[in-house]
C-alpha cells in the first residue's frame, strides 16, 4: 500500500482546502473534524506523508503523540470533559477513510456515547468548539 498525495488531509496540508486548525508544530497538524462524533472532535496529522499506522517512522509517531497529549489534556478543559477517547484506524479493513496517519481526539462525558460517524456537524458549533480547544491550549 502507498502513499497517495490526493488525500483531502494532504490538500489540507497542502491548504488547497480549508480546515479548521487549533494547533500545529514543526511535524504536526491538529484540526477539527466536520463530522463530530462528540463536541470537540479533533484530528492529529504527521506533517510528512504517512499512510496509516503500519508505515509510521518512529519520529512521526512521537511527534504525533507529544501533538495528541496536549490536545487530549486540552479538551479536557475545554470541554469539561471526564475522559477521552484515541481512536486510529489503519487500512479500509480497519476502518481508515483517508489514507494520511490521524489520530482521533474525542472528548467523553460520563455516560454519554459517541455519535455515529460521517454526520457533517454544524460548521458555527464546529468553529466555536475550535475556539475553546485554542483558548484552552493556551492556558
Ligand atoms: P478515518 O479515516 O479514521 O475513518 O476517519 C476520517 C475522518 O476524517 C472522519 O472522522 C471524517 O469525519 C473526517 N473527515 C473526512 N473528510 C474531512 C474533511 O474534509 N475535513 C475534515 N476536517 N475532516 C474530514
Amino acid at each position: 500500500m502507498s502513499y497517495d498525495d490526493d488525500n483531502i488531509f494532504a490538500k489540507i496540508l497542502r491548504g488547497e482546502i480549508p480546515s479548521m486548525k487549533v494547533f500545529e508544530d514543526g511535524e504536526t497538524f491538529a484540526f477539527m473534524d466536520i463530522m463530530p462524533r462528540s463536541p470537540g472532535h479533533c484530528l492529529v496529522i504527521p506533517k510528512t506523508p504517512c499512510r496509516n499506522i503500519l508505515d509510521a517512522s518512529p519520529a512521526q509517531l512521537s511527534a504525533c503523540m507529544a501533538t495528541v497529549h496536549k490536545l487530549a489534556n486540552a479538551a479536557m478543559t475545554a470541554f469539561e470533559a471526564d475522559g477521552i477517547t484515541l481512536q486510529q484506524f489503519s487500512e479500509e479493513a480497519g476502518g481508515q477513510e483517508v489514507f494520511h496517519l490521524h489520530f482521533h481526539i474525542l472528548p467523553r462525558h460520563a455516560g454519554v456515547r459517541p455519535g455515529p460517524p460521517g454526520i457533517q456537524g454544524d460548521m458555527d458549533e464546529i468553529k466555536a468548539n475550535a475556539q475553546k480547544l485554542i483558548a484552552a491550549l493556551g492556558e
